[in-house]
């Protein structure tokens, strides 16, 4: 059967590019192996009637204007500013790092202007590489060891199972350090939780005449059933390439859910524990929808290295071998066969407003 674009994976790499290309009057198949749209940003209402994330707490989040009236276009957002607070020495603490944080950790009372100079004396008596080579170096350099120990090592290791040093100091640039009271975890301009939830944001973006939908299919088994002008692939970039160049690992999550008589459990949507138990973080998820009840519904997540395929692991060796991965991905690309987007496929730890932004960039120019 033919198709001018086969599209493999539903999620909102996939999604996002076959809109755009069935406004452009291409017929479009996608094919998803799981038997639900929304890829990793799927939710579902469950039994309790509180709208949960199937794998973890999503917060769609951007500093892009025109990510924001694109999925603006497909759903209405509630408002919604994330909190975080971190379990720490028995204590609930503002996290990321902000002058509440440092004045309830070391029981001061200083200023915005003088968090700067605090910060930089703790570093001082730091021991790091400079510049910072790793997601150890990078956060010390920022706050010092004393935080770094108390905040980051022990989520790190659990998250990663990695020494942080062996870590790319790019992942510690997903967290910011405030000198102000600002304690929301994203201090982007446009933040919101979709009010139908994700999965129906992204079924009204495939919602379209073009839009031709196969669940519960694997592309791998089924690819020479079809032929197609244009392959945009979505999943796991070593294996569409049979794993030439070695495997590239992933990070997966166990999520428990559990749902309590009680009408709250937490404070806020999520509080990282670092040091304590064998979970990351416990989602309240009545904190995201606005949902009321008088249960609540929250989750654990415990890091595993195999499962379902969530996170890249950014070390020297998977980024080696994804350069070698990306070079033929290019070739690939130049032919104008295939197109790769979303954070499998790229193998980067993209949010999801980076997806869509370089799904859009992508996709666009395609005629
Ligand atoms: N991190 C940490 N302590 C925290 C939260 C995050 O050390 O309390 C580190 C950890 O290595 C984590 C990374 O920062 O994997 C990125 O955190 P983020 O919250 O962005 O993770 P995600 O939401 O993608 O799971």
């Amino acid at each position: 059967m033919y198709f001018d674009v086969l599209i493999v994976g539903a999620g909102l790499a996939g999604s996002v590019s076959a809109r755009d290309l069935a406004e452009k009057g291409k017929k479009v198949l996608v094919i998803e192996q799981h038997k639900h749209i929304g890829g990793h940003c799927h939710d579902y209402k469950n039994n309790a009637g509180i709208t949960v994330h199937t794998y973890g707490p999503h917060i769609f989040h951007t500093i892009h204007k025109e990510v924001w009236d694109y999925v603006n276009r497909f759903t209405e957002f509630r408002y919604f500013q994330h909190r975080v607070l971190s379990y720490a020495n028995g204590q609930l603490i503002p996290f990321p790092i902000n002058r509440d944080t440092i004045n309830k950790v070391y029981g001061t009372s200083i200023s915005t202007n003088d968090v700067n100079d605090f910060l930089a004396k703790e570093v001082k008596r730091s021991k790091f590489n400079n510049p910072p080579r790793n997601f150890r170096d990078a956060v010390v350099s920022q706050v010092g060891e004393t935080l770094y120990e108390m905040f980051f090592k022990n989520y790190t290791i659990k998250q990663w199972e990695r020494d942080p040093e062996e870590l790319s100091a790019e992942v510690a640039r997903r967290i910011p350090v405030r000198e102000n009271r600002d304690d929301r975890y994203f201090s982007d301009q446009y933040q919101g939780i979709p009010i139908p939830g994700y999965t129906a944001m992204v079924e009204q973006i495939l919602n379209h005449e073009n839009i031709s939908l196969m669940l519960g299919a694997d592309y791998f088994k089924i690819k020479d059933d079809f032929k197609a002008g244009l392959t945009i692939y979505t999943g796991e970039l070593d294996r569409f390439f049979n794993y030439k160049y070695g495997k590239l690992e992933y990070r997966s999550l166990d999520l428990v859910f559990k749902t309590i008589d009680k009408e709250w459990y937490q404070e806020v949507s999520v509080v990282n524990y670092p040091n304590d138990y064998d979970w990351t973080r416990i989602t309240e998820y009545k904190h995201l929808s606005g949902e009321e009840s008088p249960k609540t519904t929250i989750s654990f997540e415990y890091p595993k290295a195999t499962g379902e395929p969530f996170y890249v692991v950014m070390t020297k060796e998977n980024m080696e071998a994804r350069e070698k991965y990306m070079k033929e991905v290019e070739t690939l690309e130049q032919k104008k066969s295939h197109i790769f987007i979303g954070r499998l496929a790229e193998y980067k730890y993209y949010n999801m407003d980076q997806v869509i932004k370089s799904t859009l960039e992508k996709i666009r120019p395609v005629k």
